[in-house]
């Protein structure tokens, strides 16, 4: 009798299966081949039978080369740092593919010469906030402070509230980060109460810049002082503020968030901000602000260390001058419109014996600011063991689990999602 290892089939017939030819066009020789390899092992041991092996292989196959899922985020967060903060726009999705490829990011076509790097974006920024006499764009909004504290404040002090040492997340914070560069914190007033003469009676021959940071993440309430981003200007050094979530100009539904063009005009010297926050956009650093500090921070050997590549300058782009972002159309979304695309959901799903139901939910702008702010909203309610299965399937959705019912709030769910959800709680049951 053969032994039946001996027929298992050979890596080379098992790459010329139509299907496995087909994945390694997609995922690569590399991730198939090591799985034809463990297929044909599992087989040499008795695990499978050889004419199981193709099979295997497939079954083994990742379904895309990133692990990055794709997620709906049905948190009722919008700004989810988790999940990724802001999607992007589906104009600026097709940005970043077309700059995937050789692009004239640093390059002009008409004259076949070098032009500035990403003078697209950098214009459709500046054109955004025309207060802003001076753009730039680096890696995120901690590289936009980092550059600040190198090239504004080297060996010097940064001027700042003890009211603003503020910790993003993740045991990020923004003192640390200022003192990574060297720059020595001059902390001024109290953790409640801070007030124009703190700073000015720190400020000397040491100052580099005055730091205002915004609060993102939290509020301080009760016997509280803060000195105003205009009572801080004409102090004979230059003010940077820190704004965090990235709107340019003021948001209707989140009132007190401070925006760069309010903030510039109020006499800040210089205003830094995220670009995948409230703005809706890939993950980047604003500076905008005074020319002449805009220019230092650009010539600061570090800028280099801190650039944005293509496909985010791309993206930029495309958030500023295209379409409505997700994150903006979140915001902006009404509470009727959720609640009626929940019944509609609730009831289709009802149909089919679920226990889903329409509720009123109250949404959060997130990570990205406006601390305290609730947006209402309306979310689908599910029984709570649908949280597990609706996170591990493809797309994943992400809900909240909320007394005992997993919700899936609408504001942060784009209406063309809609269906997703339906099928993905479907096939739960
Ligand atoms: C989020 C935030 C940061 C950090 O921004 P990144 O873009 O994540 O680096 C800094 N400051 C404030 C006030 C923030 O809200």
């Amino acid at each position: 009798m053969t032994d039946p290892r001996r027929t298992i089939p050979r890596t080379d017939t098992l790459l010329a299966e139509p299907r496995i030819a087909a994945a390694v066009r997609t995922l690569g020789r590399g991730l198939v081949k090591a799985a034809v390899v463990a297929a044909q092992e599992r087989a040499r041991g008795g695990e499978i039978p050889p004419d199981a092996v193709a099979e295997a292989v497939l079954a083994a196959l990742p379904v895309a080369v990133s692990s990055l899922r794709p997620v709906v985020n049905a948190t009722g967060v919008v700004v989810h740092t988790n999940l990724g903060r802001a999607p992007l726009s589906p104009a600026a999705l097709e940005a970043v593919v077309a700059a995937g490829g050789a692009t004239d990011v640093e390059f002009d076509l008409a004259t076949g010469t070098r032009a500035e790097r990403g003078r697209g974006a950098l214009t459709a920024l500046a054109a955004a906030v025309p207060g802003a006499a001076g753009v730039h764009v680096v890696n995120n909004n901690a590289a936009a402070l980092l550059l600040c504290a190198l090239a504004l404040a080297p060996g010097q002090e940064i001027v700042v509230s003890r009211g603003e040492l503020v910790e993003i997340g993740d045991g990020f914070r923004i003192p640390d980060l200022l003192a990574s560069t060297g720059a020595r914190l001059r902390e001024v007033g109290t953790t409640n109460r801070t007030h124009v003469a703190d700073y000015t009676a720190a400020i000397g021959p040491d100052t580099g810049f005055v730091l205002k940071v915004h609060p993102s993440n939290y509020r301080v309430t009760g016997f509280t002082a803060e000195a105003g981003v205009a009572e801080l200007t004409g102090l004979g050094v230059p003010l940077v503020v820190d704004i965090g979530s990235g709107l340019l100009t003021p948001h209707p539904a989140l009132p007190g968030e401070p925006d760069a063009a309010g903030t510039l005009a109020a006499g800040a010297d210089l205003v830094t901000a995220s670009g995948d926050k409230l703005l809706g956009g890939p993950q980047a650093g604003l500076l905008l602000g005074d020319a002449t500090l805009v220019a230092r921070l650009r010539r600061h050997p570090a800028a280099r260390a801190l650039r944005v590549d293509k496909l985010t300058l791309a993206a930029l782009e495309a958030t500023l001058l295209g379409p409505e972002p997700p994150v903006r159309a979140a915001l902006a979304a009404r509470e009727d419109t959720l609640f009626l695309r929940a019944e509609a959901l609730s009831t289709a799903l009802a149909a089919e014996g679920i226990d889903a139901r329409a509720v009123r939910s109250t949404a959060a702008a997130g990570g990205g600011g406006a601390p305290g702010v609730e947006l209402p909203s309306a979310a689908v309610s599910l029984p709570a063991w649908y949280a597990e299965p609706l996170r591990r399937g493809d797309p994943a959705v992400v809900g909240r689990v909320e007394r005992d019912r997993c919700l899936l709030d609408l504001r942060t769910v784009r209406p063309a999602d809609d269906p997703v959800i339906d099928g993905a709680v479907r096939r739960c049951g």
